[in-house]
């Protein structure tokens, strides 16, 4: 998606044309927003509520995903989300979201063999050795986020 403008950046940058890598940098942000609320509008339309977590960015800084997820700009995107889930009407709840990684979505347990730690960072896929279930590890971590959204949920409110 950014590619072409990255590619524009270099250039612009190695021959130092300031007011060029100003505009340019305008463009990505810009095309990144565009993004987010076409994504945020698209999730809003086919879902009855939304849960995210409550991770900070900064304590993500010093993990492998650090990067990507402040470049996806995700408080811009949280905050995007919020509001319109407001606006039409849907629930939207910011869960905390400590040991949803490690936690089985299966049988709910903290398995020895869960992702933990620096380690753990770099597994993708994982088995639960006590239910044997096979986990993708974001795939898992959001299935405790949304369980624990519905559970925070009172009274019953219909949640697809
Ligand atoms: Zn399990």
């Amino acid at each position: 998606l950014y590619r072409k403008h990255e590619g524009a950046l270099g250039i612009a940058q190695r021959a130092r044309k300031k007011g060029r890598v100003r505009a340019i940098h305008a463009k990505i942000a810009n095309t990144r927003k565009d993004a987010m609320h076409k994504f945020s509008t698209g999730l809003v339309e086919r879902n009855a509520a939304i849960f995210v977590g409550n991770v900070q960015a900064k304590s993500m800084v010093k993990t492998r995903m650090a990067k990507s997820t402040l470049d996806a700009g995700w408080s811009m995107l949280k905050t995007m989300l919020e509001y319109k889930s407001h606006g039409a009407g849907i629930v939207f709840e910011e869960v905390n979201e400590a040991y949803t990684t490690q936690t089985c979505s299966s049988c709910g347990v903290i398995p020895a063999s869960s992702p933990k730690g620096r380690t753990g960072l770099g597994i993708r896929r994982w088995t639960c050795c006590e239910c044997g279930a096979e986990h993708h590890r974001d795939v898992n971590a959001a299935k405790n986020i949304a369980a624990r959204g519905h559970a925070r949920l009172a009274g019953g409110i219909p949640v697809l």
